[in-house]
């Protein structure tokens, strides 16, 4: 995610079964069946995700009526009981109608936004099972204590849904965490006229009588829940194929106004960053499938929703280019997207990784080199400033996207480039994104891994850059340059770099 800087100071089937990204274990039963818990254990956001089960699939069909604003939809979930349950939660903030667990009916209770499921018969430990819930209503009505904006935002002609580290409540019920990925299928029924776009491929676009057509798009590639994203609207789509042979699909709404004429611009070259990407970072993790969509709405910040990222246009104020903001959620695929967070403490790894790729592209494309971007931006915040008594590694709940972890997160990777060399710096890079490929990682596996690849102990390295709330010393053993020049000096010989 990369948030619009004027928002900164704000911010606040059965077949399916086979396709299972987590094996089923058959596990004999293991005591009574009891509820599951209604958080995942993530110590920032005890209440996201559930527990006592894990997705393999979800089948999301929904309707969306801009007129109206209403939604009605049906979500199929198969998912493996890792407990003998009883009753399960679901996170989840529209009505529902009508829940079927084994297609039998289940009975259900609301606790805030978890749907709580009890079904027939309790499930047991290691077996699958199939929950469908029908539900409609008003997405843009809902508000959920402790969210500074929502993730359903209305458009011009009509809307669209993405969020992190929270999204699904809004359009289908989920265990709504990064820890529980799984593929997705979504279909979009809309007017005739309108697009409607999410993650993967496109399926199948038909048009029925009645003046409606249903876009279906399949992810099939294990998928956070935050990386899902509907948009329905008047949108430009254009597709077609990289240098590379990955197919693309990007979608800009349609208008003139110089913000979307500029962002077509940058989109355009979106084929052309993931292939420089790639150069990075190795193979691009996930089914032939890329693009971008921009929205004629105000969402506030961009999103690296899997595939196919989701930009505000503000990104393209006064229809200026603005290629890092491409570069940084492309980036997200490998880092975020593919190798995902444990829990949202982790979150360095995710927009550290994104928002050095964008020094990386300026170096490599006439811009500064990043170690420039490394001194002006160390020169630019004195020892004394509170801005290095933010912990990175431990930013807080609610404090995941604050500048320290992008900007503190890309100079603790310069410094390690220093330290290990170009060379090792991107073997390390390459190599986390295969070893944790789509996987869930945390920042200990992180610091653990690059010891273990660069025959170095890191610890006390990472230890300072991103556990520590201080200015780290300009010192070689903490990747600096030799002989760096002191601060005044150094404040100095980047004057200009501060003044853009
Ligand atoms: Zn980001």
């Amino acid at each position: 995610m990369k948030r619009r800087k004027s928002l900164l100071v704000a911010a606040v089937g059965t077949a399916v079964i086979l396709l299972a990204p987590v094996a089923a274990t058959a596990a004999p039963d293991s005591g009574k069946p009891s509820p599951g818990a209604p958080g995942i254990g993530d110590p920032y956001y005890p209440g996201y995700g559930n527990g006592g089960y894990d997705v393999a699939n979800y089948d999301i069909h929904v309707k969306y009526e801009p007129t109206t604003k209403v939604l009605t939809g049906t979500t199929t979930i198969v998912a493996t009981a890792t407990q003998a349950l009883s009753s399960f939660d679901l996170d989840f903030a529209l009505k529902a109608s009508k829940v079927t667990v084994n297609h039998q009916p289940a009975k259900t209770s609301v606790n805030g936004f978890e749907l709580v499921v009890t079904p027939s018969r309790p499930l047991r430990e290691g077996v699958p099972f199939v929950v469908t819930v029908d539900y409609s209503g008003v997405p843009s009505s809902i508000n959920i204590p402790g969210f500074s904006s929502s993730p359903w935002v209305t458009t011009a002609d009509g809307a669209v849904g993405l969020g992190e580290p929270e999204n699904s409540a809004w359009w289908f019920p989920a265990n709504d965490h990064p820890l529980d990925k799984a593929y997705y299928q979504v279909s979009i029924t809309a007017p005739n006229g309108l697009s409607a776009l999410s993650n993967g491929n496109l399926v199948s676009k038909r048009s029925a009588p009645g003046g409606e057509t249903t876009w279906k798009w399949a992810e099939l590639r294990p998928e956070a829940t935050y990386l899902a994203f509907m948009a329905v609207g008047k949108y430009d789509v254009k597709s077609g194929v990289s240098k590379s042979g990955l197919p693309y699909t990007t979608a800009v709404a349609q208008g003139t106004d110089p913000e979307l004429v500029a962002a077509t611009k940058d989109i355009d070259r979106t084929p052309e960053i993931v292939d420089w990407l790639q150069q990075q970072w190795g193979r691009y993790p996930f089914r032939r499938a890329i693009g971008g969509v921009v929205p004629n709405g105000n969402i506030g910040y961009a999103l690296e929703d899997q595939t196919r990222p989701v930009y505000d246009p503000g990104f393209w104020a006064g229809g200026k280019s603005n290629i890092s903001v491409v570069v940084h959620e492309n980036a997200h695929q490998w880092f975020g997207d593919s190798v995902s967070v444990h829990h949202w403490r982790d979150m360095w790894l995710n927009e550290g990784f994104a928002s050095f790729s964008e020094w990386l592209w300026a170096e490599t494309h006439g811009g500064d080199s990043a170690q420039k971007s490394f001194d002006a931006l160390y020169a630019s915040h004195p020892a004394a400033d509170d801005w290095w008594k933010f912990i990175v590694a431990e930013p807080g709940p609610h404090h995941e996207f604050d500048s320290p972890v992008y900007d503190r997160g890309s100079l603790a990777l310069q410094a390690f480039r220093n330290k290990v060399g170009d060379a090792m710096f991107h073997q390390v890079l390459r190599g986390w994104a295969v070893a944790h490929r789509y996987g869930n990682a945390t920042i200990e596996d992180f610091v653990a891994y690059a010891s273990r690849v660069s025959g170095q102990d890191l610890k006390n390295f990472f230890q300072v850059w991103l556990f520590t709330g201080a200015r780290p010393a300009p010192t070689v053993a903490n990747g600096f340059p030799a002989n760096y020049p002191t601060t005044s000096k150094l404040a100095a010989q980047t004057k200009s770099a501060l003044r853009k």
